[in-house]
């Protein structure tokens, strides 16, 4: 008889914060019957991928890391990629991940079995399909994990190499090479100051200035790694301090664009200091609210785009040549190397992959308006379905750990509870979800992010805003702190 694919109670598919962190949470709890599915060849989602020169984050390392597993290792007080992604992996073998851990394992499509009350879980792993069954899962597969590549013409012409900063090749030689790169978001102005110190040459080819505040990066002493070692308190006393200095900002971003106003003469006169030429500071001038795309941090990006070697070209790029750029003035810009900084495919959030729930209902087919769910876990149709970063849990303003550890709870007591009350499976009740995100949108109406004159990638094509939760954090990990069953149906085999 053939036994079928295996069954585990839970499938968690992603290895970054969010489907670590669930595994962890699962294993303190002494639930064990789990696996996470992988399609990389590494654990650690966002700081495994992103791996180009001067990856960092811009939260302090004591907030980006999880409150319930701390690190007391941490170099600097901004971490970088590779100390992020060790993090990470220390997490995998402190709470004993490995066993469940699956790499290379790409999930190609979900399906709710009603009489089974079950999903099942398709995959390719190193290229051999497979399939698990489960009573729950848990989709953790990152709202910004997919590489977004502009449609500009001419862009399969290039002769030299193109890649997407999420894609980095470090095989690639950048010594004394002419590089372009596209794109003045956060991945670009970490760049760029470490390219112009190879490069023959570096052009950064830019559409829209962004508002960029110091960065006060610093090593963290040994003597203070010793301190936060001993003194857990004391670590925990500094953790909250960096996290209450983030929330300050919070109703700037979500009520009133106005506290943020009042911080562009800062970001101005940063500058104003740091460039001289005021032709160049011009063209670096935003002209957008601040708050309304994302706020960077650097005090090494405009010193960079000064250097002899480094332009900044603002004419938009008519189509890319076999051995570089024309720009629409009709300057050709020679290049070796086209780094595309351009970001991710976020807001249009629709699943990777197809996700059949009830009724044979799909997922993306739900979402075609815009994407959504209740409180940014749970979807009506799709039951025992929760998704970790899922519709409007972003945030603009603090650690994205902390609206992750929110979910983690949120799903914990929503285990607990089916198994209290012996539930199989529960399905969202669409009028619930159905007020929550109306409510959601209306407030997201007084947002900078809708009104501070921009478009960003928070949006859909059409304008609305599936990404960012519209408060404050600690009002997300408030609406969480319970799984209410009443707000769910329970589903009988
Ligand atoms: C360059 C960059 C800088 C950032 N900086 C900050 C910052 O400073 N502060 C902050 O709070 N946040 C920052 N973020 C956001 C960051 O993504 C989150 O903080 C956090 O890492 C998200 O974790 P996650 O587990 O939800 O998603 P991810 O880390 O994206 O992990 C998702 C995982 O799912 C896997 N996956 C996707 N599809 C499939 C599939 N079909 N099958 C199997 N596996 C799949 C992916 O390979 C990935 O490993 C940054 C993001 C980027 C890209």
């Amino acid at each position: 008889m053939n036994p079928g694919p295996p069954h585990h109670d839970i499938v968690i598919i992603g290895a970054g914060f969010g489907g670590l962190g669930m595994g962890m949470q699962l294993k303190r709890r002494g639930r064990d019957d789990f696996v996470i599915l992988e399609q990389d060849t590494g654990v650690g989602g966002t700081w495994h991928a992103n791996r180009y020169p001067g990856a960092a984050c811009d939260i302090p390392s004591l907030l980006y890391s999880f409150s319930f597993a701390p690190s007391t290792r941490w170099t600097r007080n901004y971490p970088g990629q590779a100390e992020i992604e060790a993090y990470l992996n220390e997490c995998v073998d402190r709470f004993d991940l490995l066993p469940h851990l699956h790499l290379r394992t790409r999930v190609c499509s979900l399906e709710w079995k009603a009489d089974t009350q079950r999903w099942t879980i398709r995959a390719l792993q190193r290229g051999v399909e497979m399939a698990w069954t489960a009573r729950v899962v848990v989709n953790a597969t990152g709202g910004l994990s997919r590489p977004a590549v502009p449609d500009i013409a001419g862009l399969a012409d290039f002769k030299g190499t193109v890649m997407h900063t999420a894609r980095w090749q470090a095989e690639v030689p950048l010594a004394d090479r002419r590089i372009g790169v596209v794109g003045t978001g956060a991945s670009a102005i970490q760049l760029v100051p470490q390219l112009v110190d190879k490069a023959a040459r570096v052009s950064l080819f830019q559409r829209t200035p962004a508002w960029i505040l110091p960065k006060r990066d610093r090593p963290v002493s040994p003597a203070m790694r010793t301190l936060y070692e001993n003194v857990p308190g004391l670590r925990r006393l500094a953790r909250a301090l960096v996290y209450a200095v983030h929330e300050m900002r919070a109703p700037g971003f979500t009520r009133r664009p106005g506290i943020l106003e009042m911080l562009e003469p800062l970001a101005l006169r940063h500058l104003k200091r740091r460039v001289a030429d005021p032709s160049l500071r011009e063209a670096l001038t935003p002209r957008y609210r601040m708050g309304c795309k994302r706020i960077l941090i650097a005090s090494d990006f405009y010193p960079a785009i000064q250097r002899r070697n480094a332009r900044l070209v603002t004419s938009p790029i008519a189509r890319v040549v076999a051995d570089g750029v024309l720009t629409d003035d009709g300057m050709h810009h020679p290049l070796d190397v086209l780094v595309l900084a351009t970001g991710f495919q976020a807001a249009e959030a629709m699943s990777p992959f197809p996700v059949r729930g009830r009724g044979g209902l799909e997922l993306n087919e739900v979402w075609r308006q815009g994407a959504k769910a209740y409180l940014g876990t749970t979807v009506p149709g799709f039951p025992n379905l929760f998704m970790i970063v899922g519709p409007n849990t972003g945030l603009g303003h603090n650690s994205m750990v902390f609206m992750i550890e929110s979910q983690l709870r949120y799903v914990m007591d929503a285990l607990d509870r089916m198994q209290r009350a012996q539930l199989a499976a529960v399905d969202t009740k669409p009028e619930v979800a159905d007020a929550f995100n109306a409510q959601l949108q209306a407030r997201m109406k007084h947002t900078v992010w809708a009104k501070g004159g921009c478009t960003s990638w928070y949006q859909t094509r059409s304008g609305l805003i599936t990404t960012l939760w519209p408060g404050s954090t600690l009002a997300y990990r408030w609406r969480t702190r319970r799984f209410r069953l009443d707000e769910h149906e329970a589903l009988r085999a």
